[in-house]
């Protein structure tokens, strides 16, 4: 099954991780060299002799300084967690009152509210970072407070939520991006909350350093950014005057959260850059790198749903329960199959591109709103229906069946003829946004949506 990494594969990794991000705008390593100039210190291990840390060789831990504020911090996170383009405007938009979130676009939003809740919360978990002198391989890495923090379900949510944790706990707390977290999927872990990610990820590094006979230091060194992308000050975003960064990536032993990041880590190189209106906050550019299929023309199948004079109330719920799905996770949003693996979808206002249809990637609104409607007119479930067995109302493929009532009254196909595909996507964005459940062969509506 799971074969240990050796360290030389695990240096390539970070190497090739380092080389992508020299391609991308940000220049995150040259960032976050800054940061740890800032907020971070590496001081001698407290640990005693029996812990798994000084059984691999640690002498030293990194932890954030002491007497930081808030404010210190913030320009810490956004260069190196944000992308550029959005700083100035997070800087002045954190901890105001924001008269309604939701005109705030999705990508800027999962900042502000970690970082609106990070500020209202920072005097508590300063202080409780500041009394964790732990590395992620001591053997007491996490204590009861941080459990708890740590209690939510990783593979939702917003990414920044992670990065909070690098930043107040950095030889600990692994933050991942959109990419990263699909790669942890594949490679830690499917599921769980973030403390069962961090213990998953533990559990792997220390098999790869007991297995190549390595030690913490070896590990540390493995994130040397200078080759890939030689450090330069004057390439710092939010810099501060009163901070000497030095000329080089030094010390060379390096948090744990950094090295572990970018051995999950992808950035996109192709980030193209664009400025963003200056005068309105909301003019934010997307952060998002995953990429997302390009538009194809609306199949020829496809047709507008008829004008409804009055707005239906069932059609607006569905409609509004999967935008605030898509609102939390990010839009585009990568979309859990049944078995295993995502497909990427993206929201519009007239529906739902998804990258898993071929060359008829558009899910109009009607589709989930006719899908749900059947399911409570036939007491809260139906059928999926085997649209690559049957032809529209056989067996297989019965009128009352999700597929194949879509089929007949969103695309207007013919009864005895075959239906193309759709449900895969329709189930698994019923499944995600919490309408529906997955039964084998059929779904149940969970959502009360009277
Ligand atoms: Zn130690
Ligand atoms: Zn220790």
């Amino acid at each position: 099954m799971f074969e240990v990494a050796s360290l030389f594969s695990v240096r390539k990794r970070i190497a090739e991780s380092n080389r992508n991000a020299a391609g991308n705008h940000n220049l995150y390593p040259i960032q976050e060299q800054a940061t740890l100039k800032e907020i971070w210190e590496y001081m001698p291990c407290t640990c005693d002799k029996s812990c798994t840390c000084r059984q691999r060789g640690c002498t030293g831990h990194w932890r954030i300084k002491d007497n930081l504020e808030f404010d210190d911090v913030l320009p810490a996170f956004l260069r190196m967690f944000v992308n550029k383009p959005f700083h100035e405007d997070l800087m002045k938009l954190v901890g105001k009152p924001i008269s309604d979130i939701y005109t705030v676009p999705d990508r800027a939003k999962g900042a502000l509210l970690v970082l609106g809740s990070l500020r209202s919360n920072w005097e508590r978990l300063y202080t409780m970072a500041r009394q964790h002198d732990k590395t992620l391989f001591c053997d007491d890495w996490c204590n009861d407070f941080w459990r708890q923090e740590w209690d939510f379900p990783w593979m939702d949510g917003t990414i920044f939520r992670s990065a909070q944790y690098c930043i107040l706990l950095p030889d600990i707390g692994v933050p991942y991006n959109t990419n990263s977290r699909l790669k942890m999927m594949n490679e830690v872990t499917e599921g769980g909350s973030y403390f069962h990610l961090l213990h998953e990820i533990r559990k792997q590094f220390i098999d790869i350093l007991q297995t190549n006979r390595q030690y913490i230091h070896s590990l540390r060194r493995l994130d040397s950014p200078q080759n890939q992308l030689p450090f330069n000050n004057e390439l710092i975003s939010l810099a501060r005057a009163d901070v000497n960064y030095g000329s080089d990536y030094s010390p060379k032993v390096r948090p744990l959260s950094r090295v572990i990041d970018k051995y999950f880590y992808r950035p996109s190189s192709s980030v193209v850059e664009q400025t963003p209106a200056r005068k309105d906050p909301y003019a934010l550019k997307p952060e998002q790198s995953i990429s997302v299929p390009p538009r194809v023309a609306r199949s020829a199948e496809f047709k507008a749903p008829p004008r409804q004079e009055q707005p239906n109330p069932t059609l607006i719920k569905v409609k509004r329960t999967i935008a605030n799905r898509f609102a939390a996770c990010g839009n585009p949003a990568l979309i859990p199959k049944i078995k295993a693996g995502f497909f990427t979808a993206e929201m519009t206002d007239e529906g739902i591109f998804v990258d898993n249809l071929g060359g008829q990637p558009f899910l109009s609104w009607r589709v989930f709103f006719e899908a749900v409607n059947l399911m409570k007119r036939n007491n809260g479930y139906a059928a999926k229906g085997d649209a690559m067995n049957g032809k529209l109302g056989d067996a297989y493929l019965p009128l009352d069946s999700i597929e194949g009532h879509i089929a007949d009254v969103v695309y207007n196909r013919r009864i005895g003829y075959s239906v193309f595909r759709r449900i895969t996507p329709i189930a698994c964005i019923l499944i995600w946004a919490g309408l529906c459940r997955n039964g084998k062969g059929y779904l149940v509506l969970i959502k009360d949506l009277d």
